[in-house]
């Protein structure tokens, strides 16, 4: 479960939030009557939208893409048979430390449990953050593991988002890394720099541009309404400082399931500088159901997407399998 909150003080971290549903209502000139969940559901893991990204939302639209990934809709009561808390199966790789050891050559550490937003069909909406070392900021174990282990080349800051993280305790870690010879490559999974674009300032962009380390920087983008200016910005300030830029979406039902929008988003993204890396099926985690596009569906969405766009901007379309050595193609 995230834990919602950021334990140290930054601008970015005083960023405006909305946190209650009648609030993210009103805001929007929604019917205040739309049904949500309770508040005993909510409570596991509550509305959470920065202000910045309410205001790309439509006002007035409840089928607003935007809006849909975080409404926390009474639909996440209904049981969907097959749908569990741990849907690709982290909680079987994680080991001391926050360290996820699930693919060869890659080690992925949990480096925060909070995010900037909460997205509805997170799966990792019910992971244990609280019992994660990393996700607390004490990343010694998590070191001490990539360093014993000379087949981990690339270190994947996860989380939750690594940019809830304090760029102390981020720029303390990445030089530790930086001593271990083995690590050639750092790579950040992140929706905050989207999201809240202001999280993109001087203080990081110092630690990213100088480290010695290669730099993939993964955004989390569902749609091409999501990047206006200010995330636009954000984008150009981390290709600014030599991170390699790509994206990766999740296919959610009435939010991105159609070709023409999934180009929309290839062709901002590209205009960005950012190539589209994967889209994945949905992770069939308890409360998202309702979000689910099945697989057969996906392959006519890419089928149609491939025939509008050149190659290098159809993204592949993927599923995490639990236990699996990697993830599972299911378009090239
Ligand atoms: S930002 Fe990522 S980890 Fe956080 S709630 Fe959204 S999908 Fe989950």
């Amino acid at each position: 479960m995230h834990d919602g909150s950021f334990p140290e003080s930054a601008a970015w971290q005083r960023a405006p939030m909305v946190t209650r549903p009648a609030e993210l209502l009103a805001q929007l000139g929604l019917d205040a009557g739309l049904e949500g969940l309770d508040f005993e559901r909510l409570r596991d893991f509550p509305l959470r939208v920065p202000q910045g990204f309410v205001a790309r939302m439509r006002p007035g639209d409840p089928a607003d893409p935007l809006f849909l990934q975080v409404w926390p809709s009474a639909r996440e009561s209904a049981d969907a048979a097959g749908f569990s808390s741990d849907a690709v199966g982290d909680l079987a790789s994680l080991k001391a430390g926050g360290l996820i050891h699930k693919y060869q050559g890659r080690a992925l550490v949990i480096a925060s449990g909070a995010c900037a937003v909460h997205c509805r069909y997170c799966f990792r909406r019910h992971f244990p953050y609280g019992e994660s070392l990393a996700s607390r900021g004490n990343w010694r174990q998590a070191l001490a593991q990539i360093a014993a282990d000379p087949s981990i080349e690339e270190v994947i800051l996860s989380g939750g988002d690594p940019l809830s993280a304090s760029d102390d305790k981020l720029s303390a870690f990445v030089a530790q890394l930086e001593g271990i010879p083995h690590v050639l490559r750092l790579r950040l999974h992140t929706r905050t720099a989207v999201v809240l674009p202001e999280r993109v300032d001087p203080a990081l962009l110092d630690w990213l541009s100088r480290t010695r380390l290669q730099k993939v920087v993964v955004l989390h983008v569902n749609h091409a309404n999501e990047i206006d200016a200010a995330a636009a910005a954000a984008i150009e300030r981390l290709r600014g400082a030599g991170a390699a830029l790509l994206n990766q979406s999740v296919l959610l039902r009435r939010v991105n399931d159609s070709a023409q929008i999934l180009a929309a988003l290839s062709e901002r993204l590209f205009a960005c500088g950012v190539l589209p890396y994967y889209l994945h099926l949905l992770d069939r985690v308890q409360g998202a159901g309702h979000f689910e596009v099945s697989q057969f569906e996906a392959l006519q969405i890419m089928t149609e997407l491939a025939a509008r766009l050149p190659g290098y901007l159809v993204p592949r379309l993927a599923r995490e399998t639990p236990g699996a050595p990697a993830k599972t193609l299911l378009s090239w």
